[in-house]
């Protein structure tokens, strides 16, 4: 069947030094695991022709479709705090561009398509857990409302990849808003090449915040736009208990998009100190320093940024002046997100004075009991029409006592909001979802997926996390937290 891919690059016409062209690498047998129909109909892609064997032919890398032209990024980064000058697409191809009925541009990218000049050593491959992993979180994130690149398809390649053990080798295919990461940035910076450093910021411009082109100066204009929604990205991550892991500057999005999901996990007994990632020893991407570290990735995008920052300045310090208030505007931004958001998850469409304080004394009584985070707010929207639902919310808690105290303040504040408790129940059922990609499930569809081909619970998964916030029969094995013999303590990187 033919595949038709209406492509439109725009990346491939920025100069040559930005990327290496070359075509990803054949595979031995190409199979179809899934491919996302919604997804590729709004990418105007025909689900069905992707499907047959020519489609799998090109999602596995073995052929590149007619309008594409494949390209490795070039990106430097700094990995866990030290700098790396030269990262780069090591085992990605972006195939090219398209833009969706919804009128944006997004990324056609191969991600395990084989090794590329970037790849230092390393095999350029994917096995099919990490690729379903991505699979599953991400669109799993699409659904809670994140900001996210998405799955179109997964195959598998019939080729081992060789990690601890032979696993099955597998390619992603993954939509992006675009694929510019403050790393994008950095290593331009890093080799002095001002000129290019121009020409991605603009081209940034026009793809991803077309509004700073009209501002008195727009690269000012840009990059505090990229702080503003880096700072609701990271806010909307720990509204729903996602840890991502590796936030490295090569994995951050200039878009605002979350990208590059390797260790993540979402929480399950609520922790801000919780870290999964088996390479994060230190616990700096943890949870509750997510929102530091944006901000600190942010600090190297202006580093990068500053000659253009600078542009109108008589010095340097004043350029640099400029740049630490745009980075201080992180934290009112992100603050106003995560207390929006906090008060959205316990009802509340007003606000008082003593509102934040109210949901910070939740948290802290959470962590304090070991309440899960995801089904405390689940409860909670039943808990807001009155006490007689509390049994649920109260089981969570190892001192029941705890939530009782802080019920009792939450009643009396609801009594103050307009619509009465129908309306907080109806505002809190948007705000908290009653599933998540859960990780001892997500490593049971991995499991059941690479050791028995058993492609059930993956598929499964997928279908509950579609719709995340609906009510629904026979999700009560999704929503629950995991036995403690099931709990995942750590994920690993998905190299
Ligand atoms: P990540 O930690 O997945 O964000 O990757 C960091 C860098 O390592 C990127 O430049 C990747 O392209 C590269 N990389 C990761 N895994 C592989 C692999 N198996 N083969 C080649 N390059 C890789
Ligand atoms: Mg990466």
């Amino acid at each position: 069947m033919p595949v038709r891919i209406p492509f439109d690059n725009t990346y491939a016409r920025l100069p040559e030094r930005f990327y290496i062209r070359l075509d990803p690498k054949p595979v031995a047998a190409p199979r179809l695991v899934r491919v996302n129909a919604a997804l590729a109909e709004m990418l105007r892609i025909d689900p069905d022709a992707l499907a047959s064997p020519e489609g799998v032919a090109i999602l596995s890398g073995t052929r590149v479709p007619e309008g594409a032209e494949p390209i490795a990024l070039a990106y430097a980064g700094h990995q866990f705090g030290q700098f790396v000058p030269r990262l780069g697409d090591g085992r990605a191809i972006l195939l090219g561009e398209v833009v969706g009925r919804d009128g944006i541009r997004r990324d056609i990218q191969l991600k395990g398509s084989g090794r590329t000049p970037f790849s230092r050593g390393a095999d350029g491959r994917a096995a099919l857990g990490p690729v379903l992993r991505e699979y599953i979180v991400s669109e799993a994130m699409a659904a809670l409302g994140v900001p996210t690149t998405r799955a179109l398809a997964a195959v598998t390649t019939g080729e081992p990849v060789y990690r601890e053990t032979p696993l099955p080798g597998a390619v992603l295919t993954r939509v992006a808003a675009s694929h510019i990461r403050v790393g994008t940035f950095q290593y331009f910076a890093a080799r002095g090449d001002a000129e290019a450093i121009r020409l991605l910021a603009d081209y940034t411009i026009v793809r991803h915040y077309p509004e700073a082109a009209a501002a008195a100066h727009p690269h000012r204009a840009l990059f505090a736009a990229v702080v503003a929604r880096q700072a609701e990205l990271v806010a909307q991550w720990l509204l729903v208990g996602f840890i991502h892991g590796v936030m490295n500057t090569d994995n951050t999005s200039v878009a605002g998009e979350t990208i590059d999901y390797g260790p993540c996990a979402f929480m399950d007994a609520f922790d801000p100190a919780a870290v999964f990632s088996s390479i994060d020893t230190f616990g700096r991407y943890a949870y509750g320093n997510q929102p530091r570290i944006a901000q600190w990735n942010l600090a190297r995008l202006a580093e990068a940024l500053l000659s253009l920052l600078g542009e109108g300045e008589e010095s340097t310090a004043a350029a640099v002046e400029w740049a630490q208030d745009a980075l201080a505007a992180f934290v009112p931004r992100f603050e106003a997100a995560w207390l929006g958001g906090l008060r959205r998850k316990i009802g509340l469409s007003t606000v008082r004075e003593g509102d934040d304080e109210l949901a910070a004394d939740l948290l802290r009584r959470m962590a304090e009991n070991r309440a899960d985070f995801t089904l405390t707010f689940r409860r909670l929207c039943d808990a807001a029409a009155g006490p007689e639902s509390d049994a649920g919310v109260r089981a969570l808690f190892t001192d029941p006592a705890a939530y009782d105290t802080w019920a009792a303040r939450w009643r009396a504040r609801l009594l103050e909001e307009p619509g009465g408790p129908e309306a907080c129940c109806a505002v809190m059922r948007a705000a908290n979802p009653a599933v998540i990609p859960r990780n001892h499930l997500v490593e049971a569809a991995l499991g059941a997926a690479v050791e028995r081909e058993d492609l059930g619970p993956f598929e499964a998964l997928l279908e509950v996390l579609s719709r995340p916030y609906e009510e629904r029969p026979g999700l009560e094995r999704y929503a629950t937290p995991p036995r403690p013999e099931e709990r995942v303590l750590r994920t690993f990187c998905g190299t």
